[in-house]
């Protein structure tokens, strides 16, 4: 069996704690993609020590130049799309379609940041006083920790590390321990496209040992995070008490509004696409559907018909709709919710139940499930499932739906079909959340505009886009006299 290395100071290295551990692939589980490094506070320890050295000269090295690099992994990424779209589905179980997406992500990401990099603008601004003058310029934080979830597992750790190393931070990256294969991919692509060393650094483990350390380093400036609610809470009380600059992008339970004047066949195609691609293990899934009751009846049968067509199974195959969820206790976690469902009332209308059939070689897989006549308050429809599992609550005009979309702790992502612009309209603005769509489901996010949420989603951030250059900057103001005498601003 292969063994991957840690990544630290230009380096393949192993951990020194001498342990390591598998990755499986979800869909087959006896297959083993390889053992990477079990590490602990140690190997953290070195990378963010490699990274603070490796700082000086990488913030001196012009942004375009920076950019360059981030050219040619791209470059690399392009080559080589094909391949690592089929090692993302091996890795995380998702469809090819899901991990070109993925890693074509990564790779739009990239050539984004890699423009930022020829403009990473300041301001200039006419000072109060003549014969001086008053600009900003953008400086990195420093170190940046980057912690990733496993649902995307090329796409986050470059759409945080790209704008990141242009912006001139150096970088520990702590991935998902479900998909560490997916990430020292990434990271050899780096290498390859000539990242000097100790500029990005990989250390694979475990969140409670690696990458709780990584957030405890007095030496870490920054942490970007991915990944659930309960970590991210955690993340922020121990970086926040250090003055860390901390940027958290956790989970969601968005809402397709269904207004009674949609067009309720693209309203399911939405649900389908949206709760049930990437077997709903989405930040952004369309796990609740908050339907007018003038439509539900018709919906429900509508969207219960098509979901006993999707077809579960390897995401290799290309028939297949549905992968498997990524390991047994996430499995077990999305069932104990058909349960609680059930316990609290809701109808069960399609689902309900691991899948084992002898074709499908004891994979990870939960049929799509449908509740109908959810209510607010029930737990299913308040809390992440991250499976393939949606709820439909029923309601009685416009106002109602809004407010039971926005009846949740979670302000990621939502959507409304309707064919009226003006109660579209109304929607995008009455929405709590930081992304709104219209006529689609509540995924389908561009890499070039920014992204993130409200409420307790995130801490006021936004990843992707023009917005990642602010939370991967801090902003210098400067002055400039050439009066040749004292002045005193807001003085003379
Ligand atoms: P998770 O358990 O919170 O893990 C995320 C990352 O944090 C993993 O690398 C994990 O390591 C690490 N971690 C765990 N405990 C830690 C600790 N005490 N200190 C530091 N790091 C720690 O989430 P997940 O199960 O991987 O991913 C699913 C969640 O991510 C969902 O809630 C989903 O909504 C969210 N998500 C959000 C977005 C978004 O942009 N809003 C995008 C994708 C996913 P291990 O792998 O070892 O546990
Ligand atoms: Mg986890």
């Amino acid at each position: 069996m292969d063994t991957f290395l840690n990544y630290i100071d230009g380096q393949w290295v192993p951990s020194v704690t001498g342990e390591r551990f598998e990755s499986r692939n979800p869909a087959h589980p006896s297959q083993v993609l390889g053992e990477f490094q079990s590490s602990d506070a140690r190997d953290i320890d070195a990378a963010v020590q490699t990274a603070r050295r490796a700082q000086k000269a990488w913030r001196r090295t012009p942004a375009p130049k920076r950019a360059e690099i981030v050219e040619r992994a791209v470059r690399i990424l392009e080559d080589r799309k094909d391949e690592l779209a089929r090692l993302v589905t091996q890795e995380m179980g998702k469809t090819l379609v899901d991990s070109s997406y993925d890693v074509g992500g990564a790779i739009t990401s990239g050539k984004y940041m890699a423009g930022e990099g020829l403009r990473m603008f300041g301001d200039t601004v006419p000072s109060g006083l003549p014969n001086r003058m008053a600009m900003t310029r953008r400086e990195p934080v420093g170190v940046v920790g980057i912690i990733t979830p496993w649902n995307l597992p090329m796409l986050m750790p470059a759409w945080k590390l790209f704008p990141a190393i242009v912006c001139g931070n150096t970088v520990v990256v702590k991935p998902a321990e479900d998909t560490p294969l997916c990430a020292v991919r990434l990271f050899e692509i780096l290498e390859e496209a000539g990242v000097p060393p100790g500029v990005v650094n990989l250390v694979t483990g475990y969140g409670h040992t690696a990458g709780q350390a990584l957030v405890e380093h007095p030496d870490v400036d920054m942490i970007s995070f991915t990944g659930s609610q309960e970590v991210g809470r955690r993340i922020a009380a121990t970086a926040g008490a250090d003055l860390k600059h901390v940027s958290l992008e956790m989970g969601g339970k968005n809402a397709i509004v269904v207004f009674d004047d949609a067009d309720v066949d693209a309203a399911v195609d939405g649900v389908l696409w949206g709760g049930f691609s990437t077997a709903g293990q989405r930040c952004t899934a369309s796990s609740r559907l908050v339907v007018d009751e003038k439509i539900a009846d018709d919906f429900v049968d509508r969207l219960a018909k098509r979901m006993g067509e999707l077809v579960v199974g390897d995401g290799l195959d290309e028939a297949t709709n549905v992968g498997p969820i990524i390991n047994p206790k996430q499995l077990d976690r999305v069932h104990s919710y058909t349960r609680i469902g059930i316990d609290e009332g809701a109808e069960l209308v399609l689902g309900g139940k691991k899948l084992d059939d002898a074709d499908l070689d004891g994979g990870y897989y939960y049929a799509p499930t449908l509740f109908d006549h959810v209510t607010p308050d029930m737990r299913i429809a308040q809390e992440e499932i991250f499976g393939p599992t949606v709820a439909v609550l029923r309601v009685s005009g416009d106002e109602e739906a809004i407010e039971v979309a926005n009846g949740t702790d979670y302000g990621l992502s939502a959507s409304v079909y309707t064919t009226n612009v003006a109660r579209a309209m109304n929607a995008v603005a009455e929405f709590e959340s930081g992304i709104a769509y219209v006529n689609a489901p509540t995924i389908g996010s561009e890499i070039h505009l920014p992204f993130g949420g409200v409420k307790s989603t995130g801490n006021g951030h936004r990843e992707s886009g023009k917005s990642a250059i602010e939370q991967f900057t801090e902003i210098k103001t400067v002055f400039i006299d050439y009066s040749g005498g004292l002045q005193r601003a807001g003085i003379d």
